[in-house]
């Protein structure tokens, strides 16, 4: 079931049908990333023709649906690994800066979203939810002082409380506070604008509108089985229909891989010199969901925790109020697991076929060295439903196995690289691999995430047009999209005040 875009002219070869036109850009997957730049694109260039190719019968259904990810609108208010404490017992507060200041780039371009008719409501897919951290025991109650003190000292951090008043946590957090032992030296910080966000709503709605526009087709069931430079340096990328078996090949100028897990076997296959060295560590993940209403009513906060030793640092478990389709939502997790799938859709063989002669050295390295990491994954895996349980007990002490129910989480595919040293290491974070020539880019990874998704593909648009981007034309629309954009919110304090009074009027977070 795809449309072909109007005036292709189709021929066989090989009992493949082949369009002999070229379209400007594929798209790879329908998650968030492959929607904003879609978007993007469009308002960039109206005339230009997208072709967006997605493997399942239905859109943002991997890592981008609401409840394979936490939703949590990633602004470094709450989460502690972006917050080490160095050697000398200070807090490092870069990275939470920089994360902070993606944020507040993706919610001008979600601003600009309401305000151009994309999105009806943004409560449709953004809401307003506390973000706070929770700790015991002295060590870690010094850690969360410092980091409050440090990180107030940055304008956007202005506002976050802290408190080891047992009576004021029981205000923000009632069910983590009952039951609780007395002697036991709690803190929490409170941040009140943090964001819950539905990304699955959010990338289905971008679609929706972008495949009415003219020159955009979108075709589900389709699964991307190879991509191939042809003589002139464009692609050709080989679809199978999953409904009619029937293959198709389509010659495009420029393919974004927005294919989440399933990025790196796609990147694979394109042969590009950049994508040598790289592999794939996946790591799944599980909520506990809590179905008694009385308890979910009871939570208003996303409460996030320290990691335990030698675990990876997106598993920090949380306990999150959530909005998913209109209803309160409590989770907490996430548990790690590990399969060898790179799509939770995937096939168990996904990582077997990633190992190439090109990445075995980086692969049999992080092997080697990431072995507290293997320990945690492995005691995570073997974990029963009464461990499950107490890990729940120590955010939530009061909480009972009949409230709570497993649910299976996204797929989570951590990049593998090459490393000088060591010959291989493990990243947390994405990366946007991009063909010297910048006709093919693959975003690899899942941290931070949907979160920074805009400035990832403003990433991506720079380095892949690189002539349109400096045009006026391009420019000027990417101010109206992004109006922030060419200035530094982290460094411009008034700016980014002024930036965040408006979009939280928009997204309606005031
Ligand atoms: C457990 C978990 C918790 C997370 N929590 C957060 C969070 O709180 N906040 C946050 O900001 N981010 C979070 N993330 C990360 C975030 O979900 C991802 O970064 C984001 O959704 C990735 O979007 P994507 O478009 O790249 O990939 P996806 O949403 O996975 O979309 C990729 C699409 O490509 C399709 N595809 C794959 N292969 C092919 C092929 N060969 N042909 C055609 N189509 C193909 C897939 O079916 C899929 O629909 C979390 C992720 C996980 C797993």
């Amino acid at each position: 079931m795809y449309r072909l875009c109007a005036g292709c002219k189709i021929t066989m070869d090989n009992n493949r049908k082949v369009s002999d036109s070229r379209v400007d850009v594929v798209l790879i997957g329908a998650g968030i990333m492959s929607a904003t730049l879609g978007v993007m694109l469009k308002e960039l260039q109206p005339d230009i023709n997208i072709e967006i190719f997605e493997r399942l019968d239905v859109l943002a259904a991997e890592s981008s649906d609401a409840m394979n990810n936490a939703g949590t609108g990633h602004s470094a208010f709450c989460e502690l690994n972006y917050t080490p404490q160095r050697p000398d017992g200070s807090i490092e507060i870069k990275k939470a800066i920089n994360i902070a200041e993606q944020f507040e780039i993706s919610k001008e371009f979600w601003a600009f979203l309401i305000e151009n008719d994309y999105v009806s409501s943004p409560k449709d897919f953004i809401v307003k939810v506390p973000h706070m951290s929770f700790v015991w025991g002295a060590d870690n109650v010094t850690y969360l002082k410092k980091r409050q003190e440090a990180l107030t000292k940055h304008h956007f951090f202005k506002g976050m409380l802290y408190s080891e008043d047992r009576e004021q946590l029981k205000q923000w957090i009632p069910l983590i506070m009952e039951g609780r032992n007395d002697t036991e030296k709690v803190s929490a910080t409170y941040m009140d604008i943090g964001t819950d966000v539905n990304f699955g709503t959010l990338t289905r709605i971008l679609f929706d509108k972008l495949s009415k526009q003219p020159g955009v087709n979108l075709h589900i069931n389709h699964d991307v089985e190879d991509i191939n430079r042809k003589r002139d340096g464009s692609w050709q990328v080989k679809v199978k229909d999953k409904i009619t078996g029937e293959c198709r090949k389509v010659n495009t100028t420029f393919v974004f891989v927005g294919a989440g897990g399933g990025a790196l076997p796609l990147l694979q296959k394109s042969g590009i010199r950049e994508s040598r060295g790289f592999g794939g560590f996946p790591v799944s993940g599980q909520w506990l969901v809590c179905r008694n209403e009385d308890v979910i009513k009871q939570h208003n906060a996303k409460v996030y925790g320290k990691a335990s030793v030698g675990s990876p640092p997106m598993s920090v478990p949380h306990l999150d109020s959530r909005l998913v389709n209109g209803k309160k939502e409590l989770l907490f997790g996430p548990y790690a697991g590990f399969s060898t799938r790179f799509l939770k859709k995937g096939s168990l063989l996904d990582l077997f076929k990633s190992i190439k002669f090109n990445n075995i050295r980086p692969l049999l390295s992080v092997g080697l060295h990431e072995m507290a990491l293997t320990k945690y994954l492995i005691s995570q895996v073997l974990q029963s439903p009464a461990d499950r349980l107490k890990a729940l007990q120590d955010y939530y002490p009061n909480a009972k196995a009949e409230d709570w129910t497993l649910d299976n989480a996204g797929q989570r595919v951590q990049i593998i690289k090459k490393d000088e040293k060591r010959g291989g290491k493990l990243e947390f974070g994405t990366e946007v691999v991009t063909s010297a020539d910048g006709t093919i880019s693959a975003l690899l990874g899942a941290s931070p995430g949907a979160s920074t998704s805009v400035p990832i593909m403003i990433t991506l648009l720079e380095r892949c047009f690189k002539t349109k981007i400096t045009s006026p034309a391009w420019q000027d629309k990417l101010r109206q999209m992004i109006p922030s954009y060419g200035q530094s919110l982290s460094k411009d304090e008034a700016l980014a005040d002024a930036t965040r009074e408006r979009t939280s009027k928009v997204l309606g977070l005031d």
